[in-house]
């Protein structure tokens, strides 16, 4: 039988890990440290004593290997539920009332100037998210947010590693009311800890997410560093978008600073971006364990150059849950947001056409990786296997394929940790 440390591995070096930061926050940061290693993510590794007990809740909770949607109990039977977006009450377009939370968000501002009206509005005391790193400037940590100003520092969107969860256990432990504003495998990550720590759903009032269609992979931020004259290692910080829609990729170095197009850093299409092997393989990249989660709206699924130099950015918000809804509706009624029309789950499919691909897609991706004989995350509540079998059946042998040549590669495989410092 595997060791504890093997099994842990395991997760990693079958590139399941997104480093979240959740199993040290589990095991204790003397057991297990999710930090920086050797291939430039952020991944756990182990320091002290670590049980299979402790690696059996690991199993559990992470989103590596346990995806879920929205805990049935928060299904009201008067949500629609669409085949990929799934629950939904209310589609809108939107953005924030606030012109300067509107700029300096990574879209609209709509995560920011919700975060800002869960602070003022007495909902909860604090906000934990994620803000640029102040120790790998193209990271992104976790911060908590008390007031109007923080929640404002941390806008925008952070395309590196960002173990939002890390500290968990001590955020729980200071016993206040909060809202979670992160990606969608860190919310997951956090609902599936609910099962094992009573404190998740007492103080976690709301739950925030974007849609998220990954992250970029260390070496592609840094080869576009250096293809811009950066050495990584002088980097001193990255601002990734906002300030516009997309707004520019601004990175800054001593004596150095680069101002590019979002474009110039993601590629013009989708075939160029660069994604851990997790967010291509990833059932829920559309928050659905969520209370409500904000998007994008740029026709195709990316920005039009041109436009983008004038665009003042507009969110889409699909509220999953009645706490959504009752939230964004007050928010508006306060002027916190602005409302510009209504969606359907259709037009989101025009919007965000790599989400509806992948959900397609991940039946039969998940289906090589069972092939290879390796771990398969478990799902639930996602409609991974109806979706897949709305798929033509040619379809789904090439993607099933096509998956398990990448894993006989080596692209679906990463070294075990290494400790870097
Ligand atoms: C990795 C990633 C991939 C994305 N992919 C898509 C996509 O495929 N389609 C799409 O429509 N939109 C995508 N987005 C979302 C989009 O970039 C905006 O975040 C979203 O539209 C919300 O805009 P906003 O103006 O309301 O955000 P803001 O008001 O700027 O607020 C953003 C909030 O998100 C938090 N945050 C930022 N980065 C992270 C992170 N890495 N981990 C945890 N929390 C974070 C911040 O703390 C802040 O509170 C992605 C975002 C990220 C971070
Ligand atoms: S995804 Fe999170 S919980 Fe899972 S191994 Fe990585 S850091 Fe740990
Ligand atoms: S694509 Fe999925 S795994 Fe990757 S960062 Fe987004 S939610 Fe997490």
């Amino acid at each position: 039988m595997s060791s504890p440390k093997e099994r842990l591995d395991a997760i990693v070096e079958q590139g399941l890990c997104i480093g979240c930061g959740l199993c040290q926050a589990i095991a204790g940061p003397e057991v297990v440290s999710v930090e920086k290693v050797a291939s430039g993510y952020e991944r756990p590794v182990v320091l002290g004593r670590l049980t299979h007990e402790t690696v059996d809740v690991i199993y559990d909770v992470c989103p590596g290997t346990r995806m879920e949607g929205l805990p049935g109990q928060l299904l009201e039977p008067s949500t629609s539920v669409d085949p990929v977006w799934g629950p939904w009450r209310r589609i809108t377009r939107a953005w924030a009332g606030d012109p300067n939370v509107r700029f300096e968000g990574s879209t609209g501002g709509v995560l920011t100037a919700l975060g800002q009206f869960l602070l003022t509005s007495g909902r909860v005391s604090f906000v934990l998210h994620a803000t640029a790193s102040t120790t790998n400037p193209s990271f992104g940590e976790r911060t908590i947010s008390f007031t109007h100003a923080q929640v404002l520092d941390a806008a925008g969107s952070r395309y590196g590693p960002t173990a939002t969860l890390i500290d968990v256990d001590e955020v729980l432990d200071r016993g206040e009311p909060f809202a979670v504003i992160a990606k969608p495998c860190d919310v997951t990550a956090l609902r599936n800890y609910a099962r094992h720590d009573n404190r998740v759903d007492e103080l976690v009032k709301y739950w925030l997410t974007m849609v998220c269609g990954g992250f970029a992979t260390p070496d592609f931020t840094n080869r576009f560093l250096e293809t811009n004259g950066i050495d990584p290692s002088t980097l001193t910080s990255l601002r990734y978008r906002g300030r516009g829609c997309p707004g520019p990729t601004v990175a800054e170095a001593p004596d150095q600073r680069v101002e590019r197009h979002y474009l110039d850093y993601w590629g013009d299409d989708e075939t160029q971006w660069s994604l851990p092997w997790r967010c291509k393989i990833c059932p829920d990249g559309i928050g659905e364990a969520s209370d409500l989660a904000v998007s994008d709206t740029w026709p195709g699924g990316s920005p039009d150059r041109v436009e983008s130099e004038i665009d003042p950015g507009v969110n889409a918000i699909i509220a999953r849950t009645v706490a959504g809804q009752e939230l964004m509706e007050a928010a508006e009624r306060e002027g916190v947001l602005v409302f510009d029309g209504d969606l359907t789950p259709e037009v989101m499919n025009e919007l965000q056409p790599h989400q509806r691909n992948k959900k397609l897609a991940v039946g039969a991706r998940h289906a090589a990786i069972g092939d290879a004989g390796r771990i398969v995350p478990a799902t639930a509540r996602l409609r991974v296997e109806e979706l897949s079998a709305t798929v033509p059946v040619e379809i789904n042998r090439r993607q099933r394929e096509g998956t398990l040549q990448r894993i006989d590669v080596g692209k679906a495989s990463e070294a075990p940790p290494e400790r870097i410092r």
